[in-house]
């Protein structure tokens, strides 16, 4: 008998991202996006939200950034429809909600036609975020009764497509424009002519809910005026009405330390996630330049013969965190058990490698007051106790010759070294905040390491600024990155106390406070 395999029916899910900030997602959206084969993604949707996919989730750009439509409408219509008949779970991330200007209603119509499943997920419109971001009421009992969502897009081609912003000049009440920015002259011009006054409240967020989030207010007559000299660009939101002059010059969103701040981390891809939530969290807008990468260096055979003879040492010593990271990983994937890892002391060069050492619940017994190689080495020497014991020291490729030279000639220890990882140079040309940097600079850029202080050195002709552009002030993760700074010509401003990132970004807010 032949098996008739029946056809597994796909769904396509045409899903609102939110305006940006990525709390705003609804934990729908954020379910769907976590479990789908496809995900298909424009430039509105926080590209952070990607990374909540699963590994072997396809991705699909079709980003559509003003005036670059990289992929056009039907051919989104059909990837949908042909994943959805693959027998794919299909996302479509569209930022904001999709009902609002998403072009939801163009893809229901094709996944209808090819009878298609669907749901649809609403999401927080820009409107009402950027609104609540910037502190801007639409709505109050004593002024008007209605909120419009209008376009400022205007197809050319369609006289029936322009809005007649004359008419909404009598609607009065609160006009919340989307994409006008292009059009701004002209929209006022129109509501003026209308009979608005010039006097009318009026104000544009761009970039609301984003750390880049800027914003005027001002009234009707001076819109156009006030929005160049802030500079704000698309996307943008644009409010007109009563309430909107109720604002606050200042609001929670933009009160954060770090608001309209600008911070360059230069850490690996991977590793600079956390000091970018942290320094988020405080409102700044974090570019990211990663200056060195870090790449697992997997000597086998010595790797093996190390864990093998693993009990016989007296000190394990970790210079970095990232050895530290790299050991357990080998480690753990050698043994599967702790207790195999033996009865020696252990010793690191800070606290952030001191903490992921603890991680494994083992006691870090010698951490020197300074976090450099050299104050390691001086605190071991110290402890009276290397004559003549096995010391393993775990490093990167980089720097440690003059600290192993210590630990045997001072110290008379005797030393293995297991370079664990290699660091490297990243080539600045590939970060994809470099042309952002180079054109408006940065009020701050961290460096964390005397590698990532190099490897900036080495290729500043291909960071310098443009003309006008903020130069940064420079910060650095301890005395010895700071040296190969000043060696070379730059001052540093903030050197963090010690050597955790919470540090770090704490300095640099007392900083700017000041
Ligand atoms: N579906 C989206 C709107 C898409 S149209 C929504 O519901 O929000 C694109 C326009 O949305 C932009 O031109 C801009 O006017 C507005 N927009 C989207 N994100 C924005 C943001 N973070 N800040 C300000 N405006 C935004």
């Amino acid at each position: 008998m032949v098996e008739v395999k029946e056809k597994k029916l796909g769904k396509v899910f045409l899903v609102g991202a939110g305006p940006g900030d990525i709390g705003l997602i609804t934990q729908k959206a954020l379910e769907l996006i976590s479990t789908c084969d496809v995900l298909v993604f424009d430039h509105l949707a926080n590209s952070e939200l990607r990374k909540r996919a699963i590994e072997n989730c396809e991705q699909i750009d079709v980003g559509k950034s003003p005036g670059s439509h990289t992929m056009p409408q039907d051919e989104i219509g059909k990837i949908l429809v042909k994943k959805a008949n693959e027998g794919k779970k299909v996302v479509r991330l569209k930022g904001g909600d999709p009902f609002v200007f998403g072009r939801c209603a163009e893809e229901m119509i094709v996944l209808d036609q090819a009878s298609i499943p669907y749901e649809i997920v609403p999401g927080v419109t820009a409107a009402l975020a950027c609104a609540a971001y910037a502190g801007i009421p639409l709505s109050h009992r004593e002024y008007g009764s209605s909120i419009s969502f209008l376009t400022g897009h205007e197809d050319v081609e369609k006289e029936s497509l322009r809005v007649d912003f004359a008419k909404f000049a009598e609607v009065g009440g609160t006009l919340c424009i989307y994409m006008g920015m292009g059009t701004l002259k002209e929209i006022t011009i129109k509501l003026l002519d209308g009979g608005l006054s010039p006097e009318k409240p009026a104000a544009i967020v761009s970039h609301g809910t984003l750390p880049a989030q800027r914003k005027v207010i001002t009234t009707l007559g001076n819109l156009v005026k006030d929005a160049q000299r802030a500079k704000l660009e698309a996307p943008a939101i644009i409010f007109i009405g009563n309430s909107v002059g109720l604002s606050t010059e200042r609001n929670w969103f933009e009160e954060r330390p770090l608001f309209k701040k600008r911070i360059v981390v230069t850490r690996p891809v991977g590793q600079a996630s956390r000091l970018k939530v942290l320094l988020e969290e405080k409102g700044a807008e974090v570019l990211e330049l990663p200056l060195i990468k870090i790449l697992p260096q997997e000597d086998r055979k010595l790797i093996a013969e190390t864990f093998a003879g693993i009990a016989t040492y007296e000190w394990v010593v970790f210079t970095s965190a990232n050895g530290a990271r790299e050991f357990f990983k080998l480690f753990f994937k050698a043994f599967g058990d702790i207790r195999s890892f033996g009865p020696m002391r252990v010793a690191c060069v800070g606290e952030a490698t001191a903490e992921v050492v603890r991680k494994f619940n083992l006691e870090v017994e010698l951490m020197p007051k300074r976090a450099t190689a050299e104050d390691l080495a001086q605190a071991l020497v110290a402890t009276d106790s290397l004559d003549s014991a096995n010391v393993l020291v775990i490093t990167g490729n980089r720097n440690r010759e003059v600290f192993v030279g210590l630990l045997e000639s001072v110290g008379r220890a005797i030393v293995d070294t297991l370079p664990i990882y290699q660091t490297d140079f990243a080539d600045v040309l590939e970060a994809k905040d470099r042309s952002n940097f180079i054109e408006k600079g940065a009020d701050a850029i961290v460096f964390a390491s005397s590698s990532a202080a190099l490897s900036y050195i080495e290729q500043e002709e291909d960071l310098k600024l443009s003309e006008g552009a903020n130069s940064p002030i420079f910060c650095s993760f301890g005395t010895q990155t700071s040296e190969t700074l000043r060696e070379n010509e730059h001052s540093v401003v903030i050197e963090s106390e010690d050597s955790t990132l919470e540090s770090m970004v704490e300095s640099i807010v007392n900083h700017f406070k000041e």
